[in-house]
């Protein structure tokens, strides 16, 4: 398929106001206001928009009105009204917004394969293992002892909503007294659903 880049125009806005046109010379016609937006596409998807701009025209004769000959009662209407639809369409960022989307899986799913390539079968006492929530929100749990498939744990208090920085939820004072097991067949079902997000070696036994 043929990518096509080019930018379109889209009218977003259309009102009218009662306005002097020079051309019918008359004091009290209708006189549009069109408010348009330029966006950038690829084939048919709009990436992101560039600019806002207006045309001002009689609906009687359809002469373009400029909006220096405006009285100052039509430039304040005018102005406001384009002040008030300053906001693009979202629509014009869906191409971006996909990008956006699409990288960030991109890159968690690099960050979760770079950080568990350390085999559960080899957790030992003082590991860390940082885990998804079924919630979406993000936590971690200390290994405190292995009896060989079976694993003592203490569970963090703390949950944050972004998988970055998940090293910072690592502080000893963070985790709670109660230890819970964990058997090595839980773990492996835990990373067979990607909620495990990242193992943490212990620096010896430093817990
Ligand atoms: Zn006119």
């Amino acid at each position: 398929m043929m990518v096509i880049v080019g930018t379109s125009t889209y009218l977003r806005y259309q009102s009218t106001f009662q306005g002097k046109c020079p051309c019918c010379d008359v004091n009290n016609t209708n006189l549009e206001l069109q408010l348009y937006c330029d966006y950038t596409h690829l084939t048919l998807i709009p990436l992101f928009p560039v600019k806002r701009h207006g045309s001002i025209h009689c609906t009687a004769c359809n002469t373009p009105i400029a909006y220096e000959d405006l009285s100052q009662d039509c430039k304040a209407f005018v102005d406001a009204i384009a002040q008030k639809k300053r906001r693009f369409p979202i629509w014009t960022f869906t191409g971006s917004l996909a990008i956006l989307l699409s990288l960030s899986i991109l890159i968690k799913y690099w960050y979760v394969k770079s950080h568990t390539d350390y085999p559960l079968e080899q957790l030992q006492k003082g590991d860390v293992v940082f885990y998804e929530t079924k919630n979406g929100y993000y936590s971690s749990f200390k290994i405190l002892e292995r009896n060989g498939p079976v694993f003592k744990v203490v569970h963090n208090d703390y949950i944050q909503n972004t998988f970055f920085d998940l090293d910072d939820l690592n502080e000893p004072a963070n985790y709670r007294k109660q230890k819970e097991t964990l058997t090595l067949s839980d773990l492996n079902t835990m990373e067979t659903k990607g909620f495990i997000e990242g193992i943490e070696k212990s620096k010896l036994n430093s817990f």
